[in-house]
């Protein structure tokens, strides 16, 4: 009989069944069928069969048959390896003819008889003998008339009558799913949910149990949990005299499981058979490790498990259920870290917009800062504060954003930007705020100076027009879709804490102010990887002195404005240190080209002839000198700490005499420090000899001790390839991957956005190597880096915290190459949190 090849084969508990050769549904019920549950006799054919029947090849349809109560009808359904990659529909009561109508009739009645071979005329019609769906358009409710009219039309429509044989019906039903799996449409669809070119299909045949008929009848889903917020509740719905998932799409008509004051319940209609439901459902649970859906039927007060699916969750809901699966000893804790996928925690983070929620696209965008936020359009800084100020959410909706924008950034509730890509100034600052940001929307037309936006599809929108910005999916919408909350419970706190247990690399954030650290703090981040100090510089107070600085004639004079602005980075470096109570704060010395802090237009210019009392043409001729054509690779960084070192003294002395400030009543603060955009070894030694001295000062003048660490960022492609040398000077090497990434792939971070869904789209790019770490190009850079800085200098540690710190991909191959820690911005913590834990797993 074929039921001694594995091919085809009957469900038994020790039935040779695997999910890789029989799909997940197949093995699923042979759990179930060893929990001893009431599951219909069932089938099951392999992928390879179901493969054969595709190209022709049928299997012996006849012993199939064999296999079942003679006169029962059958359903097929399929079993792919990943119930996610979809597959063709549940095709019911397959065997029904008219002979077992007329026996049917007298054991359920003929109304009852007559709706379930109607329904299977019409499925077999449509999806088995692929007939015009339209024909059944004028059918009666009526179920005994309207079998009559669909036979006949049925009949008129396929030029033969109803087939009558159950074998020809099973095979056909064979046949029509396994070529459904195999067309092109199908395969590109479950490709793209990430299924492999030759996925395969299994088929489970199962008896029937009706659902229609005398007595208490019908079916439906029953599940423990809450799929929203994975609570404890027993949800489903229940459907009398119904078949399949019919309960699901009964609407109103559908009942509720548990008494309900709404109206009849199952646990009323049938106590016995609701109480036995929850008690398989509950062994379930507790032997499939798993929370799952249940498919059941009743029929005439009895109860049969059709089926069980891991129950739907959202990425809220799948922390709790991981969570309390371990905590009843169902699961380990390592595989409750394993079953939350670190991309979705983004969602618990941020607010979202609502899965069901009504979407207008206007335009898209790179999604470079995620979570959802609605406001009224405002096109200046300033226009945001002012916005802020009345207590209005908005949006920034600027070209793109500059460093004099970070006040009205602040202000904004989410950012929408032309230009840019995943590390330009709007997506850094974004993500480092928490605050949604979408760049790069440059199929939507920015008349920033008019104050007009038009969407893609040529809307026009105007100042004060309210907006939704979903930076997680990249879609700017009209209005104000509905929202989902953030949610960071006690539950979530728990798997992070387990994570923690698990990893074995370091996770620091990337923040530059006290607000920032905080949130690092909250987010358990293991100290600061980088603080971008120049984002300290644009606060109103500090631009005027700063500008006078950059304008000054004399080393003596750059001094004296500085002094103005050292006993604020000295607080501001206190603060940090106070916030992060002991854990390492690593600064990264002035970083920009110092025309970022110089005014771009007209009013800026008047406004800092007059802060600075110099003429306007004077300052516009200073302001052009300085201009450079290509200032990312032009006067930033280390060159000028080097021909501007009046910057990196005052920062030092800030950042020591903080360092002892905050070590008066606590444990010694060890700052370290960290010099940007490095490529040869001379840089390094000059600045630290410099650095060496402000310490010796510092000690000499309060009488007191301390030490300090300095590193080095590699992010020139010639400081990785350098990073020997380099490292014999540095206490560290922290690299900056997305300087690195611009300068390997020689790309600019800020016009990429323009070609980079292009290249994405056509393949050129798998991934935007601003957000995914290339690991092939920059990857190899890193990996060189780490290596020849560890010949260096034995024991240096190795870090990166370019935005890739915070993504689950790149933080794989950072500990694949043996960095010690990432940093990434504040709200990707606990992301790279559990990737770590993941990966040490
Ligand atoms: C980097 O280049 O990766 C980095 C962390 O520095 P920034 O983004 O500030 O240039
Ligand atoms: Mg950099």
């Amino acid at each position: 009989t074929p039921f001694d090849t594995p091919d085809v084969t009957l469900i038994t508990p020790t039935a040779t069944v695997a999910t890789p050769t029989h799909g997940g549904r197949a093995k699923c019920l042979q759990r179930l069928v060893r929990l001893n549950l009431p599951v219909p006799q069932t089938v099951a054919l392999s992928f390879s069969t179901v493969h054969q029947i595709a190209t022709g090849v049928l299997p012996d349809v006849d012993g199939i048959l064999q296999r079942f109560k003679d006169g029962c009808l059958l359903c097929v359904r399929p079993s792919s390896e990943d119930p996610d990659w979809g597959g063709p529909g549940a095709v019911l009561n397959i065997g029904m003819n008219d002979a077992r109508f007329v026996e049917l009739s007298d054991r359920i009645g003929a109304d009852a008889a007559a709706q379930i071979y109607k329904r299977f005329v019409q499925t077999y019609a449509i999806h088995v003998a692929r007939l015009d769906p339209d024909i059944f358009d004028d059918i009666a409710d009526d179920g005994q008339i309207g079998l009559g009219q669909s036979l006949r039309a049925y009949e008129d429509e396929a030029e033969e009558g109803f087939p009558q044989s159950p074998a020809r019906q099973l095979a056909e039903v064979l046949r029509s799913m396994a070529r459904a799996w195999e067309g092109t449409t199908a395969r590109l669809l479950r490709q793209a949910k990430g299924a492999p070119m030759d996925a395969g299909l299994g088929l489970v045949v199962q008896e029937m149990a009706l659902g229609l008929g005398q007595g208490e009848c019908g079916s439906g889903v029953l599940q423990l949990v809450n799929s929203r917020t994975g609570e404890n509740q027993i949800t489903g719905r229940y459907l009398s005299q119904s078949q399949g998932r019919e309960a699901l799409d009964g609407g109103t008509r559908a009942l509720f499981l548990e008494r309900d004051p709404r109206g009849p319940s199952l646990e009323e209609l049938a106590p016995e058979a609701f109480a036995e439901l929850n008690a398989h459902a509950a062994l379930m649970r507790q032997r499939l490790r798993e929370e799952m859906q249940i498919e059941f039927t009743i029929e005439n007060g009895e109860l049969h498990i059709l089926d069980g699916v891991r129950a739907k969750r959202s990425p809220q809901a799948a922390v709790r259920i991981s969570v309390a699966l371990a905590e009843d000893g169902i699961i380990p804790r390592h595989e409750a870290l394993l079953r939350v996928d670190p991309h979705a925690l983004t969602e618990l983070l941020h607010r979202q917009v609502a899965d069901d929620a009504d979407r207008d696209v206007l335009g898209a965008g790179i999604a470079a800062s995620p979570g959802a936020a609605t406001g009224r359009i405002v096109f200046t800084a300033a226009d945001a504060q002012a916005s802020a100020a009345r207590g209005e959410a908005c949006i920034l909706v600027r070209r793109e954003t500059a460093p004099e924008d970070i006040r009205g950034m602040h202000a904004a509730s989410a950012i929408l930007t032309e230009r840019g890509g995943m590390t330009s100034h709007a997506a850094v600052i974004g993500r480092g705020m928490g605050l949604p940001c979408i760049v790069g929307a440059a199929r939507m037309k920015f008349h920033v100076q008019r104050k007009k936006l038009i969407s893609e599809d040529g809307r026009s929108l105007s100042e004060g027009d309210i907006i939704t910005i979903d930076g997680t999916s990249g879609q700017i919408l009209a209005g104000a879709p509905k929202m989902v909350e953030a949610a960071q419970d006690d539950v979530f706190r728990t798997l992070m804490s387990w994570a923690d247990a698990e990893r074995d690399i370091g996770v620091r954030a990337n923040a530059d102010t006290p607000a920032d650290a905080q949130t690092a703090r909250n987010f358990d981040a293991q100290g600061i990887g980088l603080c971008r100090t120049e984002h300290m510089f644009f606060e109103e107070d500090r631009l005027t002195p700063m500008r006078e600085m950059i304008f000054a004639n004399s080393a003596q004079d750059r001094k004296a404005t500085l002094a103005l602005i050292l006993p604020m980075q000295r607080a501001d470096f206190t603060e940090l240190f106070r916030i992060m109570q002991g854990q390492p704060v690593c600064i990264r010395l002035f970083d920009p080209p110092l025309h970022e802090f110089l005014p771009h237009d007209r009013a800026g210019l008047r406004d800092m002839a007059e802060a600075l009392d110099m003429p306007v043409s004077e300052v516009t001729r200073r302001v052009e000198s300085m201009g450079e054509y290509n200032p990312m690779l032009g006067m930033r960084g280390v060159r000028l700490g080097v021909t501007v070192p009046e910057i990196y003294d005052m920062q030092a002395r800030a950042i020591f005499e903080a360092t002892l400030d905050a070590s008066r009543d606590g444990a010694p603060v060890v700052p370290e420090i960290m010099i940007p955009l490095v490529s040869a070894k001379r840089e390094v030694e000059i600045v630290r000899t410099r650095i060496d001295a402000v310490a010796a000062a510092v000690r000499n003048e309060r009488g007191k001790d301390f030490t300090y660490r300095l590193g080095v960022m590699a992010e020139t492609p010639r400081a990785c390839l350098r990073a020997e040398e380099i490292a014999q000077h540095a206490h560290f090497l922290s690299f900056g991957t997305n300087d690195l990434t611009q300068m390997t792939y020689g790309l600019s971070r800020d016009d990429a956005g323009r070609f980079m869904s292009d290249y994405v789209k056509l393949g050129v790019f798998n991934e935007d190597p601003f957000h995914v770490l290339d690991t092939d190009g920059v990857g190899e850079l890193v990996k060189l880096g780490v290596q020849r800085g560890r010949a260096g200098r034995e024991g240096i540690t190795m870090s990166v915290c370019g935005e890739h710190g915070g993504n689950p991909e790149s933080i794989a191959f950072c500990r694949a190459v043996g960095v010690d820690y990432v940093s990434c911005s504040p709200f990707r913590v606990p992301i790279a949190r559990l990737s770590a834990a993941q990966l040490a797993i």
